[in-house]
């Protein structure tokens, strides 16, 4: 096997993409092979339980960079590969299928994989989790056929699942052992919003209980048995969230703890080898370590490794950054809240039209804008600053005055 200094990505997502259009974009001039072990080129998952899942956006319209992009820039895109196995010594790379792939730079960017529940049942037909495309396809067919649904988990990926089954004219029942959606995330008093938001169009909610089985009829599921009696349903999806994928660091003997590893230029313990996105817990320069499973930051963080590999010294010092859409609610939340902060409405929750702030030791740590648009780049500039919680509340302070 031929040595090569040319760089390598396992995992075929939204950070590899944008890693592979960095390289390119800096005019990157050795090879690069990105290993990919879905039948499709990278594609953004977010419409897998919005836009996609309701009908309203083809699979493609999905897809980062057409299939053909990767060839015209020179990317070796191997579609439909498992990545088995890394070997550090002889910086090479083995295939499931056999082949073996050398590298000089190694970026891991495997994302994570959707958390099932070790419960009676869980592995019946009809229990399901929505991580790819086919799982999303799955769903469809679900909503086609119609009948109950019960969704496990009052997390992002839960309620927007659920908001979407219930346009889709299913009877949707969401379980979950939080007394609020999100609360953990948003705190009580957002989370009540959103559970009024779910109720007020229809979804069951059947919160602060634990599932403790899955009730099974026919060979199939039929619903979960909770700690306060059983919810039938034809369909049981497990939202329950996701678990980095770093089965291949481990075994490579890279550093490892809810996620691989990684400084603040994204480079593991090994330093030919990078991880970014969904699998990397990584050193913000002001937040501390923080894996975070969003969008945005698997955009950023391929591109920051890509610009480690270059030679550049960007380092991770960006605010976390998500957004969710659910029924008639659209929002995005920029910032770090820790569970003590302190939340300020600005608007009128009632109505639908409001920001959030979250405030600790007078500093503002999150902000969330709730269908209101073009002002998130605002509140991002506001983070970390010192803030007068009335002055937050009240709506005659413009908020570039803050
Ligand atoms: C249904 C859904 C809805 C979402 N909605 C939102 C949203 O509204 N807002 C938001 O901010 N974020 C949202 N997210 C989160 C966002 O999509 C993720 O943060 C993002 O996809 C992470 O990108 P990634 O490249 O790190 O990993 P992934 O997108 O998970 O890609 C990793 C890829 O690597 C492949 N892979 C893993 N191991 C190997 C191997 N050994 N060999 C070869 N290939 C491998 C995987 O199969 C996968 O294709 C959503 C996620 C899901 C699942």
């Amino acid at each position: 096997m031929a040595a090569s200094d040319g760089t390598v990505i396992i995992g075929g997502g939204l950070a590899a993409a944008h890693a592979v259009q960095t390289l390119r974009e800096h005019g990157y001039p050795r090879s690069i092979t990105v290993i990919a072990d879905e039948a499709m080129a990278p594609y953004e998952r977010p419409p897998l339980s919005k836009d996609f899942l309701q009908g309203k956006q083809e699979a493609e319209a999905a897809i980062v960079h057409p299939a053909d992009w990767y060839a015209e820039h020179d990317v070796t895109l191997l579609l439909g590969e498992h990545a088995a196995s890394i070997d550090r010594a002889g910086h090479t790379v083995a295939l499931a299928s056999g082949t073996e792939i050398p590298y000089g730079q190694l970026l891991l960017a495997t994302g994570a994989d959707a958390r099932r529940l070790h419960l009676q049942g869980a592995d019946l037909p009809g229990v399901l989790t929505l991580r790819r495309i086919g799982d999303a396809e799955n769903l469809k067919t679900v909503f086609a056929a119609g009948g109950r649904l019960v969704v496990v988990g009052a997390g992002w990926i839960g309620l927007e699942v659920a908001a979407s089954a219930k346009q889709a004219g299913m009877d949707v029942t969401v379980v979950a052992p939080s007394s609020t959606p999100l609360g953990s995330v948003l705190g009580e008093e957002i989370g009540a919003h959103f559970a009024d938001l779910h109720s007020s169009h229809g979804v069951h909610l059947r919160l602060g209980l634990q599932v403790t089985a899955i009730l099974e009829a026919d060979g199939r599921a039929a619903g979960v048995e909770t700690s306060d009696g059983e919810v039938p349903a034809d369909v049981v999806l497990l939202a329950v969230g996701a678990t980095p994928a770093v089965e291949l660091a481990e075994a490579a003997g890279l550093a490892t703890d809810n996620g691989v590893l990684v400084d603040a230029a994204l480079r593991t313990s090994d330093p030919d080898i990078l991880a970014a996105g969904d699998v990397a817990n990584a050193e913000n320069t002001e937040l501390g370590r923080l894996r975070v499973e969003h969008w945005d930051n698997a955009i950023r963080q391929g591109q920051l490794a890509a610009k480690t590999i270059l030679g550049h010294t960007d380092r991770y010092d960006w605010q976390p950054y998500f957004f969710t859409d659910q029924f008639d609610l659209g929002m995005e939340y920029v910032g770090h809240a820790g569970p003590e902060a302190q939340t300020v409405i600005r608007g009128d929750l009632e109505e639908g039209e409001f920001i959030a702030f979250w405030v600790e030791d007078g500093v503002l740590t999150a902000a969330m804008n709730v269908n209101i648009w073009d002002v998130n780049d605002t509140l991002r500039a506001l983070l970390g600053r010192a803030v007068e919680v009335e002055r937050l509340a009240d709506e005659d302070v413009p908020l570039d005055q803050l």
